[in-house]
């Protein structure tokens, strides 16, 4: 077994499938690593707007090329990369406009196509052509290098604030994004920076690491201690409306919303909380997922040194990944991700 195919609700199918051989222009990785992320544990158990089934998920992955289809260099072979999930059209005005993310003819590894919860996964001539197999440096672990997708849905949403005149940030939800949010704001040079987290052991790792982590009644102590009277950027990074709302709250005037994480729970959002935006003239951007420009970012910031490795991960075999897609709550893995042969050799 070397494939697992997701054929409906809660549904996944075992398969040995034969390395694909590529047409022209396409391309086959080895893959390497793959993570299992939350919107993975969405679609297994609810589907999700993109996803189209029967589907091989996975969209945080890296990996060796194996194979190329005529018209594309040979000596790529045995190249170590990693690989942006979304085929866009290119010629769109959001393509044009560096904004693929936005394409209305978006194809996405993992939702549209099959991605990598699979040994092999052809990559098709247009994502070629596109540049979104990108090669890794040999100094970048290819376990970091999965982590380009979500990374890039973080830069993405840093891109839209300015972190250089950001002195205090709340983090709502300490998971794996929470985490890169605080990381990466770290980074930018933001002083404050808050992580409201209901789970004492997330809260305890990111401690460890020097981050204000608190319980999320804790908000207004907490802002008192630091001299602030509200948050310069509120980010939740769990899609939970009441996040949504302590967010709102606890933003001072003109400061910034980032609406990084979609709500799951159908929770109503008041129209008190809606004032706020209103009263207290804040800025509020939504992104969703991440451009092709934003995993090159978030590769060549770990070119660069920005390093992961503080962020746990655990990696588990492919046989074990339904078990780990059915876990609702991620509290004793942090990052999960499926390691195949010759994975630790890298
Ligand atoms: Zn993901
Ligand atoms: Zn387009």
């Amino acid at each position: 077994m070397n494939t697992i195919v997701l054929t409906g609700r809660e549904t996944i199918a075992a398969e040995e499938r034969p390395m694909p051989s590529p047409g022209p222009g396409e391309m086959v990785i080895a893959v390497v690593y793959c993570g299992i992320c939350r919107t993975d544990r969405k679609c297994y158990r609810q589907g999700q707007r993109d996803l189209h089934l029967p589907r091989v998920l996975g969209h945080e992955f890296s990996g060796v090329i194996a194979a190329v289809g005529e018209g594309v260099a040979e000596e790529r072979i045995g190249e170590r990369v990693t690989v942006h999930p979304g085929i866009a059209c290119a010629e769109c005005a959001h393509c044009r406009s560096g904004n693929d993310q936005c394409c209305r003819e978006m194809k996405i590894l993992g939702f549209h196509l099959d991605g990598g919860f699979s040994r092999y996964c052809l990559i098709p001539a247009d994502g070629v052509k596109n540049g979104i197999v990108r090669p890794v440096p040999d100094h970048v672990p290819l376990r970091h290098a999965a982590m380009c997708e979500p990374l890039g849905c973080v830069v993405h949403m840093i891109r839209q604030m300015d972190p250089k005149n950001t002195d205090s940030a709340l983090i709502l939800g300490g998971g794996v994004l929470g985490f890169m949010m605080a990381m990466l704001l770290r980074h930018y040079g933001v002083r404050h920076i808050v992580i409201s987290e209901p789970n004492e052991k997330k809260r305890k790792l990111l401690r460890r690491r020097d981050y204000i982590a608190c319980l999320p009644e804790k908000n207004p102590e907490l802002m008192e201690d630091i001299g602030v009277s509200g948050f310069d950027a509120a980010i939740p990074c769990a899609p939970y409306s009441e996040c949504f709302a302590q967010a709102v709250n606890s933003l001072k005037n003109d400061g910034f919303f980032g609406f990084f994480s979609g709500l799951i729970d159908g929770g109503a959002i008041t129209a008190k909380v809606l004032n706020q935006i209103h009263y207290k003239e804040l800025s509020v951007k939504g992104v969703y997922g991440c451009g092709t420009r934003d995993t090159a970012e978030a590769l060549r910031l770990m070119a660069d040194g920005f390093d992961l490795s503080a962020l746990p991960v655990t990696t588990v075999g492919l046989g074990e990944a339904e078990n780990v897609l059915k876990q609702t709550e991620t509290e004793n893995a942090f990052l999960t991700m499926i390691e195949y042969e010759g994975g630790n050799a890298k």
